[in-house]
């Protein structure tokens, strides 16, 4: 069995939370150990909000991904209305950008490096925190005065935990009149819809039922395509081809509320949200970027401590308050204010329009 030396902080996920947050504290004297397996992330494409980009610039991170801006946002519900938001409304260069998810993990990843492969366990003590690692087939033990952990939230069981009752259908589409720099987020009756702009085709996240996500899975390509007129309009034309599909599970988590002793969770270990308006990911940058301005502020003694602990939760707190049932306009409200780069925070607690007025 191997040990390693102390550090200041571990973090334990080689997500773009974890990675971001050890490459913000990098060159400091906050000594760090990122625990990560590097084995390439899966591939999709994922949204970021201009406050993102403006982490990933200071990072150093942004100007080697490939992005695709949004500059127009179309927000609509079938036969109620729309709203269009446009970046020039508010003053930026764009309202998002849409990258791939394994492109950033792997900018953030290559100016830090792992120590080890996966957290196992480990025991707090007034001081430290004791770990358990994995290398390989070794086995690795390590202290530090802080574990952060980051590794989107199998280790630690959320305290509060919503099933949104929904599937998330992922897979690039190619449309017959594509709008350059339009992101679209459709409210129907299963669920919210969006295509977002990604290189010459759209990136669609599509929240259906269970059951309705197991039946557009088992669809050919061209039935596929067509249900996906049928729900989205005619606003590009017809769809004609599409890349493979793939579903996640939808659940509101949050698990940040009360820190352990020597421990706290930042992005998806803290918080997973509906990616209705794609924020998860935003939120969890926000944490990394938070947590390491703290860290670099207070003296290594106070790092992992009660007080500190205390202080980073009342800070993020402000930004993820409490869940407060919604509907879609409310989500469109929120989609305003995301675009507008204001708080973004609260999700809504179910996206379908089981309202009459909203049908
Ligand atoms: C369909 C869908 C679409 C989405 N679209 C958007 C979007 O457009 N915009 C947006 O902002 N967000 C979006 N999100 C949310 C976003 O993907 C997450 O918020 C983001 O990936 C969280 O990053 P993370 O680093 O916290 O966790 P993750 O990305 O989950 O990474 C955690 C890492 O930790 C590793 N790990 C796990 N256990 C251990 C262990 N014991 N030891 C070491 N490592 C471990 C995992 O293998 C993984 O590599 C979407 C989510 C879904 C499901």
């Amino acid at each position: 069995m191997l040990e390693l030396p102390e550090v200041d902080v571990a973090i334990a996920g080689g997500g773009p939370v974890g990675c971001a947050l050890a490459l913000a504290l990098s060159g400091s004297s906050v000594s760090v150990a990122r625990i990560a397996n590097e084995v390439g992330a899966a591939d999709r494409p994922i949204a970021l909000s201009h406050g993102s980009r403006l982490i990933l610039e200071r990072l150093g991170a942004w100007y080697s991904i490939r992005t695709s801006p949004i500059e127009t946002i179309h927000v609509s519900q079938r036969g109620f209305g729309r709203t269009v938001m446009r970046c020039a409304e508010h003053g930026l260069p764009a309202l998002g950008y849409v990258t791939a998810y394994s492109e950033l993990v792997a900018q953030l990843a290559a100016q830090t490096h792992a120590v080890a492969e996966t957290l196992k366990d480990w025991e707090t003590a007034p001081e430290e925190v004791a770990l358990r690692l994995s290398r390989g087939e070794e086995e690795v033990r390590m202290r530090a005065r802080l574990l952060v952990l980051a590794d989107g939230g199998p280790i630690r069981r959320a305290e509060h935990v919503t099933d949104y009752d929904q599937r998330a259908i992922v897979a690039e589409v190619e449309a017959e009149r594509p709008r350059r720099g339009v992101a679209w987020e459709r409210f129907t009756a299963e669920g919210p819809l969006a295509l977002l702009p990604y290189g010459d085709r759209y990136a669609l996240v599509w929240s259906v039922r269970p059951p309705a996500a197991e039946n557009l899975l088992g669809l050919s390509d061209p039935e596929f395509l067509a249900r996906l007129r049928e729900a989205f309009g005619g606003r590009m034309g017809d769809f004609r081809s599409t890349g493979p599909r793939s579903a996640f599970p939808l659940s509101l988590r949050r698990s940040a509320i009360d820190p352990a002793p020597r421990t706290l969770a930042v992005g998806n270990a803290a918080q997973t949200l509906h990616p209705v308006a794609g924020q998860g990911l935003n939120l969890g940058l926000r944490d990394a970027w938070e947590l390491a301005q703290m860290l670099l502020d207070v003296a290594k003694e106070e790092i992992g401590a009660p007080r500190f602990l205390e202080r980073y939760v009342r800070r993020r707190l402000l930004e993820f308050p409490s869940v407060p049932r919604g509907c879609a306009w409310r989500g469109i409200g929120r989609a305003r204010r995301l675009a507008a780069g204001t708080a973004f925070s609260r999700p809504p607690h179910d996206f379908r329009n089981a309202r009459a007025a909203l049908k």
